[in-house]
């Protein structure tokens, strides 16, 4: 017979492991009952907030307008920012910025900020693009990160503070300040509902960016594109389409055994209608495997049915896979048939990329993007998107 051991945690263990709030994840009223505690009025934590959001201020040292004693008192009691910058490569002659982010439990996850300057009738940007999650469970082949499966979730402060460190990494380098965000980094930001919308909504509210200049990337989750909807936050939805047939989108993005492409079409065009927004459709584009005229034609049909802009992107070739993209004569006739057809269709444009192609999808939702000409031929650059 053994004898239970009994074991007791100490009496400050539970608190010891509670980590302390996250300041990016903290509503005005919890920030302004905090800094109550620490005997200070509610217009520090105004003045708390303003600084936090300056790319300029990467720490509570930075804010010098904070009384000492409250600086002390804020660093014992919450977490200023999740996520520090592990490494950072600069791309396209310096106005691309690629970081990976260091997470609490030492994950990390990629975060791309870039500046395109001012073309035409738009202004100029600088747009942040986030993840969502460690890896991805949703596991489609022509992705690197689907091959990683899913580790976790972010949590709604880790997706906010990657867009305070891109907004500090364009300060650096002289760029900024951030006026669009994208949810199109590593993960499904629909898998992680409660984790973007929250963020949304803090970078909507405190980050002071307009929810006309985010957008959120979807595989096709279905009910939360429902929910998504019905939040009152007008985001830009692109809908990651790659395939319009449910048999060959079986096979591309996994998540189509479980919603289909009826149901998606449906749950997008009831998006747009719910808030306004145009859509847009995703292609990328994946040489023999959805660059033929029938597969064009099927896109046609569910662009003009959403009245949706297509973006096609030439797939970034990833390791491990015998994917690329097509040869320039079936990517033109397949563009050709898109324009023909009357569709506002842009194409990425990865040829003036960096070598290094291991973040492929990051790096293709920030180049530059070009006008499709009705020959199918590709016109002069314009700014990445998104478009707000
Ligand atoms: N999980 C979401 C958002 C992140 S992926 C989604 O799938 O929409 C952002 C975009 O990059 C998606 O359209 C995705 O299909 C695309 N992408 C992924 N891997 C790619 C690759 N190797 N080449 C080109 N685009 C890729
Ligand atoms: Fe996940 Fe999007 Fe990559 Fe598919 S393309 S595996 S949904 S991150």
């Amino acid at each position: 017979m053994t004898t239970p051991i009994e074991v007791r945690p100490a009496p400050d263990a539970g608190h010891r492991h509670k980590p302390a709030p996250a300041l990016s994840a903290l509503d005005d009223d919890a920030l302004a009952e905090l800094v109550g505690a620490l005997g200070e009025p509610p217009w520090r934590a105004r003045q708390l907030r303003q600084a936090a959001w300056q790319p300029y201020v990467a720490s509570l040292d930075d804010i010098r307008q904070l009384p000492t004693p409250l600086r002390e008192g804020l660093m014992a009691r919450l977490r200023f920012i999740t996520a520090t910058v592990a490494s950072e490569r600069l791309a396209d002659r310096g106005t691309t910025i690629k970081l990976l982010c260091a997470l609490g439990d030492s994950q990390t996850v990629e975060t791309v900020a870039m500046e395109s300057p001012a073309r035409g009738t738009s202004s100029r940007r600088a747009t942040v693009c986030v993840s969502t999650q460690v890896g991805c469970a949703i596991g489609c082949p022509f992705c690197a990160t689907g091959r990683m499966g899913l580790r976790r979730s972010c949590t709604p402060a880790e997706v906010i503070d990657q867009v305070r460190l891109g907004g500090q990494a364009l300060h650096r380098h002289g760029l900024g300040p951030v006026t669009h965000v994208v949810y199109m980094g590593m993960g499904e930001p629909l898998a992680a509902y409660e984790t973007t919308v929250a963020s949304l909504r803090a970078l909507a509210g405190h980050g002071g960016i307009s929810p006309r200049r985010m957008t959120v990337s979807t595989s096709g989750v279905v009910p939360g594109i429902r929910r998504l909807g019905a939040e009152g936050l007008p985001v830009t939805l692109a809908i990651s389409l790659h395939a319009a047939t449910d048999e060959l989108r079986d096979r591309l993005v996994p998540v189509n055994r479980a919603h289909p492409l009826d149901a998606l079409i449906a749950a997008a065009g009831a998006y747009g209608r719910a808030t306004g927004r145009r859509l847009s459709l995703e292609w990328c584009l994946i040489g023999g495997v959805n660059d033929g005229l029938d597969q064009a034609t099927g896109l046609v049909r569910i662009a003009r049915r959403l009245r949706a802009h297509v973006n096609v992107i030439p797939m970034n070739r990833i390791e491990g896979s015998p994917w690329g993209p097509p040869p320039a004569d079936v990517s033109r006739a397949f563009l050709r048939h898109l324009s023909q057809a009357g569709l506002t269709v842009t194409v990425r444009d990865t040829r003036g990329g960096e070598a290094d192609a291991a973040c492929g999808q990051l790096r293709a939702s920030l180049e530059p993007r070009r006008q499709l000409r009705p020959d199918g031929t590709l016109g002069p650059q314009r700014s990445g998107r998104p478009r707000s």
